[in-house]
């Protein structure tokens, strides 16, 4: 029987996620028309239940795998038996010292810790983050690969929802393919106030200092252009465009890396890929002190993760946040009440206690393993 306020209890669910929309493709062929997520029930002695989520969007984008997060999950799990789980550095100190790695999923059980933290104390996430600074955020919205006619109709779609920023997805046969595909896309968009475009590491050096160098007159960011940082510092040399950089930046110590190698303008922060809430806002609190514009979120998963990264967002400085993203929306499975949803392409931060979401036990089934 573990200590009031101690974690006595870890049940760990396995989520199968299916698009809503058809398949999502980014650069190199790579697709997913469902997700892999994993589930956390964490309870306190005294009965206060919280809950995390990791989800891997495909095994071939970001390091993760279902079945290595649940494996890890167990040994994590007794690593924080018995901790106050409202001591957010102490827990997730508990894990580091446990296993080396595997950030996502300790991103499951940091984020789990949280919402307990907030249950205990009967504040928001985003107020224990320091407190809300803004109610809203506005989302951007992601468009995968597809042929040009496609795309152009899924611009009109993204605009008809509401959305003021739009992401595309680039990296497909040429270069030139790319480039095509980024000047539809400008012209279709005409008016938002944002366009990024996303090789997700894809590009050569040499392709991408090409394709930069024909975009130089179009209002876009560019995203991961190159995988190493190297590279995209040295293609961010001979472009006048904004850099933004997410999958390189594993935590504080990457971005003031990244920064001192001149290869970003800007960050963008997944929960998994950097270990969670608590390691997330000190890499948050990293590049608001370079003066770096940012957004939090993660690459995958339902209505846990989204809340989780809508609370941290939601605690920026405004004029440092470059929006949010909801990958909720992209999953037809709705596993909580109350969790953000893209309206008019604005989320809005729920009000309760902890995440401030209900989630609904029913729709998780039986656990696949718990550990008290
Ligand atoms: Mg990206």
């Amino acid at each position: 029987m573990a200590a009031t306020g101690t974690i006595g209890r870890v049940d760990v669910y396995a989520v199968r996620y299916h698009h809503v929309g058809p398949s999502f493709a980014l650069s190199g062929g790579r697709r997913a028309s469902e997700q892999d997520g994993t589930i956390v029930r964490v309870e306190t002695g005294d009965g206060l239940v919280g809950w995390g989520e990791q989800c891997v969007f495909t095994p071939s984008f970001l390091p993760g795998f279902g079945p290595s997060t649940r494996a890890v999950l167990e040994p994590l799990a007794r690593a924080v038996l018995g901790a106050d789980p409202c001591r957010v550095e102490a827990v997730h100190a508990r894990m580091e010292a446990a296993i080396r790695g595997y950030a996502y999923a300790k991103s499951a059980l940091d984020i789990a810790c949280w919402d307990l933290f907030g249950k205990a104390t009967g504040r928001r996430v985003a107020d224990l983050l320091g407190g809300a600074r803004q109610e809203e955020l506005q989302l951007y919205t992601g468009i995968g690969i597809s042929s040009l006619d496609e795309t152009r109709e899924r611009c009109s779609d993204a605009l008809a929802a509401g959305f003021r920023q739009v992401q595309v997805k680039v990296g497909t046969s040429s270069w030139r393919a790319d480039v095509d595909r980024i000047e539809a896309c400008v012209e279709a968009l005409a008016g938002v106030d944002r366009i990024i475009v996303d090789a997700n590491g894809y590009w050569s050096q040499a392709d991408a200092v090409r394709v930069v160098a024909a975009i130089d007159h179009l209002d876009v960011y560019v995203e991961q252009p190159c995988a190493s940082v190297a590279e995209c510092a040295r293609v961010r040399r001979s472009s006048r465009r904004p850099f933004v950089l997410d999958e390189v930046l594993t935590g504080a110590r990457e971005i003031v890396e990244a920064h001192a190698s001149d290869a970003l303008d800007a960050v963008r922060l997944k929960l998994a890929n950097v270990g969670g809430i608590t390691p997330t806002r000190r890499a948050r609190d990293v590049a608001v002190a370079l003066g770096l514009p940012l957004t939090v979120e993660d690459s995958g998963g339902g209505d846990i993760v989204s809340t989780a990264a809508t609370h941290v967002a939601c605690s920026t400085e405004p004029k440092f946040l470059l929006g949010g993203y909801l990958p909720s929306e992209m999953v037809a499975e709705r596993i909580a009440v109350g969790a953000p949803r893209a309206e008019q392409g604005v989320a809005r931060l729920p009000a309760g206690p902890g995440l401030g979401i209900e989630i609904d036990e029913s729709a998780l089934g039986e656990p696949l393993f718990r550990v008290e």
